[in-house]
């Protein structure tokens, strides 16, 4: 595909999809939950099928293969565990909650919690019919590039899951060590090409990839997207990241606006799957004078359903990731979603006010996906961009410009003490820079603990 090519018009973009502007903003909600394998099936015939019926869960319509998808994603990167190990029993209780309550997509992936996600995964859906459930896994970057890596890694995956193919699968963070990377790990050892001929056996529905960082490789992927067809992008979209991606992020430039990738997908025809549509959980505990202003709105919706209602409202999301570790996270994010109440015009001002206001504090872009962990020297990197985040949130960072400096540092000190056990500290950091290659947000972990020890130097 020439770069030309994406420079689609809305008119021609929707013609080329054979369908209706109103159709290409497929809102669909229905009622019936046990029968929803046969409901799937009809909806293949009938991709452009809507109804809302309040109290179900609301699906977008994937446009390629007509699968009928919960835009209310389950992530499986962190699952709910017990001193440190995860409950399956835990596990099951919730994907039987989430199946039986609408939602169909879950997504996994072979390096997600120590390389057991899958497994937790395959095992908890393996209880539910197939047509039940659509899974999404991918071709992580474990270190060997090879092409019988790559095969094994995929084989593994379906062994993992418990299932005969795949319904999405994604090149994992393509863009982190940009071009370059992307070469080596999906192009010249021919990858690429033959997840394309698993696709066209049947054993991959949908092939896609997730993007962080360098957007030549974006670009590049989505201008080729005439030979490798792919259905599906994920993405990094929340009302911050919309606009503000691009700002300096900890350090290292974050190339493009959430708002350039989603349109970008849009003119080419692939839709969207939405990760971090709470930026790290940032956007579930924003300082109270934003958390104010959203209350005198709706004063019984949590910061949290705002963000996911804002992400939800964009017609090309297939689908919004969420992390539940929790039944009581799980169960509200549940009804947000059922139906989604797309925000209003005004409502998404605000927030786009609240974004402007948000993205001009100095927090830490960090995410809590613990891919960085862990630290030779011990150091606990989330836990301390965590802590150090919640201050600025919660307005009681030691800012020196603050008139009671002093009581606010020493109580950040006193807090930091109890929180974390000295091996943990950021001052433990010794600068090797191991963890820096394994963070998709592209920090400069190092640059960035420096902000905690310089507040903490003299007081610990
Ligand atoms: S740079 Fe610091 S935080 Fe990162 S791995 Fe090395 S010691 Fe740990
Ligand atoms: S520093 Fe980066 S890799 Fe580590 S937990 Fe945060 S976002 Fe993930």
């Amino acid at each position: 595909m020439s770069k030309d090519d994406t420079n689609l018009s809305r008119r021609d973009f929707i013609k080329r999809l054979g369908m209706s502007t109103a159709s290409a903003a497929i809102f669909l909600s229905i009622g019936s939950l046990s029968s929803f394998g046969s409901e799937k099936n009809n909806l293949k015939k009938n991709p452009s099928t809507t109804s809302s019926n309040s109290g179900s869960m609301t699906y977008r319509v994937n446009r390629h293969t007509g699968d009928k998808v919960s835009l209310l994603g389950y992530g499986m990167m962190r699952l709910p565990s017990k001193d440190g190990v995860v409950d399956q029993e835990m596990v099951n209780k919730e994907v039987d909650y989430a199946i039986a309550h609408g939602i169909n997509y879950f997504d996994t992936a072979p390096v997600y919690c120590g390389g057991k996600s899958e497994i937790y995964t395959g095992i908890a859906l393996h209880r539910h019919p197939r047509n039940s459930y659509y899974v999404a896994t991918k071709m992580s970057d474990k270190g060997d590039h090879s092409l019988e890596a790559g095969k094994r890694m995929f084989e593994q995956s379906l062994k993992n899951l418990q299932v005969d193919y795949i319904d999405y699968y994604l090149l994992h963070a393509v863009g982190n060590g940009g071009l370059e990377r992307l070469n080596e790990r999906f192009i010249d050892n021919g990858l690429l090409d033959y997840l394309c001929q698993e696709r066209d056996k049947g054993r991959i529905k949908n092939l896609g990839f997730s993007y962080h960082g360098d957007v030549r490789v974006f670009d590049w992927l989505l201008d080729h997207n005439d030979k490798y067809k792919f259905t599906f992008v994920q993405i990094e979209m929340n009302y911050i990241d919309w606009r503000h991606a691009s700002l300096n992020k900890g350090g290292w430039k974050q190339d493009a606006d959430a708002e350039y990738l989603y349109n970008k997908c849009e003119k080419v025809g692939v839709q969207n799957v939405v990760m971090e549509p709470l930026l790290g959980g940032r956007l579930a505990n924003i300082p109270e004078k934003y958390r104010k202003q959203l209350q005198e709105v709706r004063p019984d919706a949590t910061p949290a359903s705002w963000a996911f209602r804002w992400v939800g409202s964009h017609s090309n999301i297939l689908t919004t990731l969420s992390g539940m570790t929790t039944m009581n996270v799980l169960v509200e994010n549940v009804n947000t979603f059922s139906p989604l109440d797309p925000c209003t015009k005004s409502e998404n001002e605000l927030l786009e006010k609240i974004a402007d206001g948000m993205s001009g504090m100095p927090v830490v872009p960090c995410t809590a996906c613990n891919y960085c962990m862990p630290c030779p020297y011990g150091v606990n990197i989330p836990g301390n961009f965590a802590y150090y985040n919640k201050s600025i949130n919660e307005g009681t960072f030691p800012d020196k410009t603050a008139k009671d400096y002093k009581e606010r540092l020493s109580n950040f000190i006193d807090g930091y003490k109890k929180t974390f056990k000295e091996e943990a500290w950021a001052i433990q950091c010794m600068d090797c820079e191991a963890c820096m290659p394994k963070c998709p947000q592209q920090i400069r972990i190092p640059n960035q603990l420096s902000r905690i020890v310089e507040l903490t130097r003299e007081g610990l």
